[in-house]
């Protein structure tokens, strides 16, 4: 994800968000209390040492095997100040009544990183997508997890050649799993379709795919509610990245398909997105996000029929701003994803030069 600038900073951003709606207009609620949204659904936000310095977190009134409770949707990354935030929730938001169980939308350390400490605290399941429980299982590992080394190396294959930059990716090995120390040994099984009763009324579970390996987005068609995750963001983009444990992916092609499926819903409906402010407007943000790819993928097409080029290359197109190191680790896995949609499409090639770079280009040019 693309950090959020403020309003003002960035005019065609706020051209676009005012196509959207903020029926909560400013509200926002304070570390460690909760907002109401809508019957029985609560707000939380917590703070995160990131360029993307907060997440949006969900309780759910419900009641499982005539116990009364709640279900949390996500969870934050694991860390004592959001332990702590934590606490002073189970002090003032519970009603004095239990968590009964942890759901997670996707394996992302902001939303899955405390869900270990959750289910111990509480004695109470994980539920969540087959694939994003098994990939958290594997990075919270540690490094024999997921290997910065091959990392390095596919960021090498893609152009980002500089010595210096390459050495910090091999010495991230511990990222995940310093955020995500653990994930718990068991757990439930959402899938796309299935339907969760939570307090009474049927939850919806919508797979994504694209920035997740199963994303599970929830609707609650009573309510006209979505909890979008990271699926449906406002203001800013969702990441959506080729990673090395998948090197020939296509995930924009998967992340705008997805979205898509949030067309059969109603224009109506209030989203809850994991970062930002609950909005409605949700066709006019699929449109929104799918011109912006589009103009994405033209510019991309554009350079890469002028010469080939590698996804290095592509960096200052795509990202007129200059860029930290994590930030162009990010940054290089959404350049993959727009060259990948277009040579899957069959409109780029791609060659491995000399040089052991992979470059793209159209026709007789490469
Ligand atoms: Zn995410």
């Amino acid at each position: 994800m693309k950090p959020p600038e403020p309003p003002g900073t960035n005019p065609h951003a706020d051209k676009l968000e005012q196509q959207l709606h903020y029926p909560l207009g400013h509200t926002l609620p304070t570390p460690g209390t909760a907002v109401t949204v809508a019957p029985g659904v609560k707000w939380l936000r917590m703070g995160l040492p990131f360029a993307l310095n907060h997440i949006n977190l969900w309780l759910l009134r419900d009641e499982i095997d005539g116990q009364p409770g709640w279900s949390v949707v996500d969870c934050c990354i694991s860390s004592e100040p959001a332990k702590a935030q934590w606490e002073q929730v189970f002090a003032d938001e519970l009603d004095s009544l239990p968590i009964l169980r942890v759901i997670v939308t996707h394996m992302h350390p902001d939303h899955i990183g405390l869900a270990h400490w959750l289910c111990e605290r509480w004695q109470v399941r994980l539920w969540i997508s087959a694939t994003d429980f098994g990939l958290a299982r594997i990075g919270s590992q540690g490094p024999g997890g997921f290997s910065s080394d091959a990392a390095a190396a596919f960021f090498a294959l893609h152009g980002l050649t500089d010595p210096n930059s390459l050495e910090k990716i091999r010495g991230r090995g511990s990222y995940f799993s310093t955020l995500v120390p653990a994930v718990p040994r068991q757990y439930r099984r959402l899938q796309d379709g299935d339907v969760l009763t939570i307090g009474g009324r049927a939850w919806l579970c919508i797979s994504g795919y694209g920035h997740a390996p199963e994303h599970i987005s929830l609707y609650c068609a009573e309510l006209q509610v979505l909890i979008g995750g990271d699926m449906m963001l406002p203001r800013i983009s969702t990441n959506v990245s080729v990673y090395d444990q998948e090197p020939e992916s296509n995930p924009l092609r998967q992340f705008l398909d997805s979205i898509d499926k949030f067309k059969a819903l109603p224009a109506q409906t209030l989203t809850l997105p994991a970062h930002g402010k609950p909005f409605t407007g949700l066709h006019a943000r699929i449109q929104q996000l799918h011109d912006h790819h589009d103009e994405r993928l033209l510019e991309v097409m554009q350079a890469c029929t002028v010469k080939p080029c590698s996804a290095a290359e592509l960096l200052p197109l795509l990202f007129k701003r200059a860029l930290d190191l994590h930030q162009t680790t990010f940054a290089m896995g959404e350049s993959i994803a727009h060259l990948h949609a277009l040579w899957f499409e069959g409109r780029l090639q791609r060659r491995l030069g000399d040089d052991g770079v992979y470059r793209f280009g159209a026709g007789a040019g490469l």
